[in-house]
């Protein structure tokens, strides 16, 4: 494993739309050990997408600390979402903000796991916050973009 750099906003990179994973090759297995690895060194990293590490595919890993530890993410599809939450938010690529975003309160989303294996999952609270901010990720939005009355706190 190793660690990456993150991309940080103002990079072209970010606002582009990643494309699937058709393979899931040793590559990409390396590509999610070294973005867990990233995330977790990083400051209060709870998630992570490929485009953060200059990846244009679409994957991203999430850690929240609850019980489902570390989640893997290969061609994520939030398939049900269900009431609405704010939640102040920060991002490993926009270092110094924070933003109140309005996501959903509860999701349902489906992906791959590293070995191919379709997995379906439903999240709410926090959990359901961080896979809509790394899902906003492979489409290139940031959660700056979705600020509640466009106010975002920028850290001294
Ligand atoms: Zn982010």
């Amino acid at each position: 494993m190793a660690m990456r750099n993150v991309v940080l906003e103002g990079d072209p990179i970010l606002r582009k739309v990643c494309r699937p994973v058709d393979e899931i090759t040793p590559r990409i297995l390396t590509l999610l050990d070294d973005m867990a690895e990233t995330m977790y060194y990083e400051n209060r990293g709870i998630g992570i997408a490929a485009p953060q590490v200059g990846v244009l595919r679409r994957v991203f890993v999430v850690d929240v600390g609850d019980e489902h530890g570390k989640l893997e993410f290969i061609n994520p599809e939030i398939t049900y979402t269900e009431g609405s939450q704010i939640y102040c938010e920060g991002c490993l690529s926009v270092p110094g903000k924070n933003a109140d975003v309005e996501r959903p309160a509860k999701i349902r989303v489906k992906a791959l796991n590293r070995n191919g294996e379709e997995f379906e999952l439903e999240a709410e609270g926090l959990l359901a916050v961080c896979i809509c901010h790394e899902n906003d990720h492979l489409n290139g939005i940031l959660f700056t973009d979705k600020a509640v009355d466009g106010k975002i706190i920028v850290e001294e």
